[in-house]
């Protein structure tokens, strides 16, 4: 089964894929996610996009699509896969269409989690990390039983990523209604969009895919 979430920054696409992969035996490709590894392994490109995101704005077409193409090429995609914050621009979703094509391959599910920006930007602004275990905090939602000690794995550094600061979020929400918008805009027209709330407790969330996915 292969899937497309959409939503803005914050929506919890990232949360939701995770959860659904282990039940659906499927993988998560996060454009994101193999952005802040490129950025992590100190490359020159990582260096780039890392200047890019920082500001909320969307690293180049041409890196993304070749990017997600090989990813998508790679062996343990073969069951399927949730693709999460890809395609963002119209370029991105033709070249999409192109690589289905190639792989005989197609979309079976293009869902988007409907949530309201000012809730985002709290959500964001207030979400940090286990660097050890990568479990998930908030400064209000969501603390670790003891203060500054991880509840999953002990460790106590956390981490909050760069482009969370109010700025760079309403920056990254401006560009999302602006560049993605219109494609989520043409797979309505094109009949095959779901949507669900994203506003309520991620269970009941995850309960509103499953039942989409049937
Ligand atoms: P995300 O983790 O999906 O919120 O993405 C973080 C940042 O990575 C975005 O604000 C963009 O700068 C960049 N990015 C992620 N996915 C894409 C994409 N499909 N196209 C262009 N830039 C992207």
């Amino acid at each position: 089964m292969n899937v497309i979430l959409f939503g803005p920054p914050g929506a919890g696409k990232g949360t939701q894929a995770k959860l659904l992969i282990n039940t659906l035996g499927i993988i998560q490709i996060s454009s994101g996610e193999i952005l802040r590894w490129e950025v992590s392994s100190g490359s020159k490109l990582g260096q780039q996009v890392g200047a890019i995101m920082e500001t909320g704005q969307l690293v180049s077409d041409e890196i993304l699509i070749g990017m997600i193409s090989s990813r998508i090429d790679h062996p343990d995609c073969i069951n399927g896969f949730i693709l999460d914050g890809f395609p963002r621009t119209t370029p991105q979703a033709g070249a999409l269409d192109v690589m289905l094509e190639k792989q005989n391959l197609k979309i079976d599910h293009v869902i988007e989690l409907i949530v309201d920006d000012e809730s985002m930007i709290k959500r964001i602004t207030g979400r940090y990390t286990c660097t050890k275990c990568n479990a998930g905090y908030h400064d209000e939602f969501q603390t670790p039983t003891n203060d500054g000690v991880c509840d999953k794995c002990g460790e106590n550094i956390f981490f909050r990523r760069a482009d969370d600061n109010e700025t760079t979020v309403r920056s990254r929400l401006h560009v999302y209604h602006k560049q993605t918008a219109p494609i989520i805009a043409y797979y309505r027209e094109c009949g095959v969009l779901k949507t669900v709330d994203g506003m309520v407790e991620i269970d009941k969330v995850t309960k509103q895919l499953f039942d989409i996915m049937g």
